[in-house]
């Protein structure tokens, strides 16, 4: 690893890295490695995770090629040198900001999206100049395979490269001193990524987790809130860091709502998911007992069958939940939805506000003042109006958390601004020089 590090940061120091030409070609190589696989990447999703060749498609590639292509129509633009104004005490200067790239980076990814996960921060990496170490999961082996295998084809190990292995590997990778690590995982390992990254001082991006709520007030439409709180809920089987944690639905229409629910789980996954062969899996055996401990069977309203074989768990709605309840306690990241109703949003505000900073909140209603009143007083990284998850696809829009789900934040011209450093750069005029900054020099006059 440490031989590894050291030829890339000495690839970086040769400047190939830096030209635009370089990173455009790099850039146009990945998506033409991701054309060239892509049939061995649906084989590797479904085999990891059961994805459909849909949802593989939309959550994951489709993503990816969007992305590529974003980046290559701005990234010249996105390269310029900024130049800003300067105030009347520095007459005859001009001053402009440099994106310079860091240097060697590590990306280390989840294994919910481990394809998306893995590529889309490498795109930014590689769009702002950087080399990069990709350290996919583990629990996701064949996409884990699949990712070394595509990378070690299409592109020089000094430029980027991909370690396989799990917590001993990372812990290893951590030992080495990086110029940037762009984290996406558990909270929990984000603070300890954080902690190894201060020994070098090491700038950090972290994109985590946490329960995201959905509000359903009184004044939504009904039957389409259900539909997209049901795809954003159960694509992935729920195991999606955005993917709204639970619902809190106005009392009035608590009834409707959760019927309505019911019948769009019926609509987009069947009466009997556990057979649905699109229907994605548990990601392994001991997530899936986590996922099972949450239920309590006096308090499933739909669903809660699960299958051990196929490690499939139903779309499963469960009420009557209390905040004690360990459902509440830890961040789902499972096809379970609790439902808790709520009578007015002053009443549900400051209980969301006790609990960690959610990194999404999604809010369903048309009264303009309520929606202004939950942005204002609740903290989170982003989320919807009337929606759920699509925010993220949006690559005018910064992603990621704040404070327990995560620090920085990417995609699109974030990503390059994320991976780049600001270098303030100030040329000064030779034609004159303003006396006033030195010793024994009268500012009286000047200040006045
Ligand atoms: P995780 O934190 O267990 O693992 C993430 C990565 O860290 C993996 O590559 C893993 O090998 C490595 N790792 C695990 N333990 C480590 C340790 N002790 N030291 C160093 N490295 C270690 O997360 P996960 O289970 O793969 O993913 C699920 C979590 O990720 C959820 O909390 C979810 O909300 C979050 N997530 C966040 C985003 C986001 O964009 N904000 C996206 C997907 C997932």
């Amino acid at each position: 690893m440490e031989q590894m590090v050291k030829s890339q940061k000495q690839f970086f120091l040769s400047n190939k890295t830096k030209p635009y030409r370089f990173r455009r070609k790099q850039l146009e190589k990945l998506k033409a490695m991701l054309q060239t696989y892509e049939n061995d990447i649906y084989d590797a999703l479904k085999k990891d995770l059961n994805k459909s060749k849909h949802e593989a498609l939309t959550t994951e590639i489709g993503i990816l090629y969007a992305e590529i292509n974003f980046t290559l129509k701005h990234l010249k633009k996105w390269m310029d040198k900024q130049e800003v104004p300067s105030p009347l005490t520095h007459k005859g200067t001009s001053s402009y900001i440099v994106y310079e790239p860091y240097g060697c980076t590590l990306i280390m990814a989840p294994w919910n999206y481990p394809l998306q996960l893995s590529i889309l921060p490498a795109i930014g990496a590689i769009a702002a100049g950087n080399t990069v170490v990709l350290k996919p999961s583990e629990l996701t082996p064949h996409t884990s395979k699949l990712l070394k295998r595509m990378v070690e084809n299409t592109f020089d190990a000094d430029f980027f490269t991909v370690v396989e292995g799990d917590k001993t590997i990372s812990e290893q990778l951590l030992h080495e001193r990086f110029d940037y690590i762009f984290f996406t995982g558990s909270t929990q390992v984000g603070k300890i990524i954080m902690e190894k990254a201060s020994k070098h001082l090491t700038p950090v991006t972290l994109e985590l987790g946490g329960k995201s709520p959905a509000i359903v007030d009184k004044e939504c439409q009904l039957k389409l809130a259900a539909k997209r709180i049901v795809w954003g809920k159960f694509t992935n089987a729920g195991q999606t860091c955005v993917a709204p944690d639970y619902v809190y639905v106005q009392e009035k229409i608590h009834h409707k709502f959760v019927n309505e629910l019911k019948k769009q789980i019926i609509s987009l996954y069947g009466k009997k998911p556990l057979q649905n062969k699109d229907y994605v899996r548990i990601v392994n055996k001991e997530h899936f007992d986590r996922l099972l401990g949450f239920l309590n069977k006096d308090q499933v309203v739909y669903g809660g069958k699960s299958d051990s074989v196929s490690l499939k768990i139903e779309p499963t709605i469960v009420h009557n939940i209390s905040l004690n309840d360990q459902v509440m306690q830890e961040e789902i990241f499972g096809p379970i939805l609790p439902i808790l109703s709520f009578s007015t949003l002053d009443e549900i505000i400051p209980t969301i506000q006790q609990n960690e900073k959610p990194l999404a909140l999604y809010y369903f209603g048309s009264a303009k003042k309520k929606e202004n009143k939950l942005i204002e007083s609740i903290s989170f990284g982003g989320g919807c109006i009337n929606d759920t998850l699509y925010h993220l696809a949006n690559p005018h829009l910064p992603f990621g958390g704040v404070g327990h789900s995560g620090i920085g934040a990417y995609h699109g011209q974030y990503s390059f601004e994320t991976f780049s450093h600001r270098k303030s750069i100030l040329s000064q005029t030779t034609m004159f020089d303003i006396p006033v900054r030195y010793p024994g020099r009268k500012l009286a006059h000047v200040i006045a």
